[in-house]
C-alpha cells in the first residue's frame, strides 16, 4: 500500500471511440490526485482487444488530453506492445493448476444455462456453469491438439484455496471493503480471440507500473474483488483505489461512446474552451 508517499495513479483508457466528458472527468481525477499530491500520473492505453481497439483512436487520446491540459509523466504504455508478458503470467497460472481451457462457444454455455434450474450472475452476467471444467486432463489435451479454439478461465474454487485468508481493499473515503471474488465464477483470464482478459492486464500493469492508487469509474468497483484474487496470486504489490463517480447526462443517463455531442473533438469543433471542457467534465478551475 503507499502509506504516506505521494501517490502514482493512472488514466488507462481504451482505443474503441472519441474521449468524451465522461473519460475528461476520470483522466482529470486520476491526474489532479497525483498532482496535487506531488506524485505521478501515467497513462496506458488498453488496446488489447484487436475487433474493437483502433490505432487512429490511440492517437486520438493523446492529441484530446493534451488539449484539455493533461500531462502524463513517463512513455505511455500501449497494452499490445506486452502480449508476452501477459502470456507469462498466464502460464504461471496455468502451472500451478489454477487455470483451465474452455472450448464453449456461447450458444454452449446459453443452451447449459437455459437447461439448469439455477442461473447465478455475478457482475461480468451469468456465471459460467463449468462444462470443460469436468473435462480429463486427456480430453483437454486432445482438443487443443485438435486445434480447437478455447479461452483460458480460472478455476475459481483452486484461486481461492490458494490465497490463504480474507481479501480486501483500501477505497478512499470508506477505509478496507471485503472482497467476494467468487462473484465471478470461473472467469475467462484469456479470450478465443484477444491473448488476454482486461482484468488479468489491468492488474499486471498497474503491479509494473507501480501504481500506488488506481483512480477509475465506479461502475469498475466490482472488479476489485476478483482484482485483488489475482494480485495475491500472483504476488503483486496491493494498490489503494479510488473510485469515482460516473458523469451522467441532463436525463441522468450515463455519458456513453454513442452521445457524441459529448466527445472532446465536438466540443473543441463547437469552438469549446479546454477550461469550459474542464468545468463541463466537473472540474471548474
Ligand atoms: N480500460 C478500461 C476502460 O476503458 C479502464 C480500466 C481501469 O481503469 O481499470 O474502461
Amino acid at each position: 500500500m503507499a502509506g504516506s508517499a505521494p501517490p502514482v495513479t493512472r488514466f488507462a483508457p481504451s482505443p474503441t471511440g472519441f474521449l468524451h466528458l465522461g473519460h475528461a472527468h476520470s483522466a482529470l481525477f486520476g491526474w489532479r490526485r497525483a498532482r496535487q499530491a506531488g506524485g505521478r500520473f501515467l497513462l496506458r492505453l488498453e488496446d488489447i482487444d484487436p475487433g474493437r481497439c483502433r490505432p487512429d483512436f490511440a492517437d486520438a487520446i493523446l492529441e484530446d488530453l493534451a488539449w484539455l491540459g493533461l500531462d502524463w509523466d513517463g512513455p505511455v504504455r500501449v497494452q499490445s506492445a506486452h502480449l508476452s508478458e501477459y502470456g507469462a503470467a498466464l502460464q504461471s497460472l496455468r502451472a500451478r493448476g489454477l487455470l483451465y481451457p474452455c472450448f464453449c462457444t456461447r450458444a454452449d454455455i446459453a443452451r447449459e444455462i437455459a437447461g439448469s434450474v439455477a442461473a447465478p450472475h455475478g457482475p461480468d452476467g451469468p456465471l459460467y456453469p463449468g462444462i470443460c471444467r469436468r473435462l480429463s486432463a486427456a480430453e483437454r489435451e486432445a482438443r487443443i491438439a485438435a486445434g480447437i479454439p478455447h479461452a483460458w478461465r480460472l478455476d475459481m474454487a483452486a484461486a481461492l484455496r490458494a490465497v490463504p485468508g480474507a481479501l480486501s481493499f483500501h477505497e478512499d473515503g470508506q477505509g478496507r471493503l471485503c472482497c467476494d471474488p467468487a462473484r465471478f465464477g470461473d472467469a475467462v483470464l484469456a479470450r478465443k480471440d484477444a491473448p488476454a482478459s482486461y482484468h488479468l492486464c489491468v492488474t499486471h500493469d498497474d503491479a509494473v507500473q507501480s501504481v500506488t492508487l488506481v483512480t477509475r469509474g465506479e461502475d469498475l468497483k466490482p472488479a476489485t474483488d476478483l482484482h485483488r484474487l489475482l494480485q495475491a496470486l500472483m504476488g503483486w504489490p496491493e494498490p489503494a483505489y479510488a473510485h469515482h463517480r460516473l458523469l451522467t447526462d441532463a436525463a441522468g443517463r450515463r455519458l456513453a461512446k454513442r452521445d457524441r455531442a459529448a466527445t472532446l473533438r465536438e466540443l473543441r469543433a463547437a469552438g469549446t474552451s479546454p477550461a469550459e471542457a474542464r468545468a463541463l467534465a466537473g472540474w471548474p478551475d
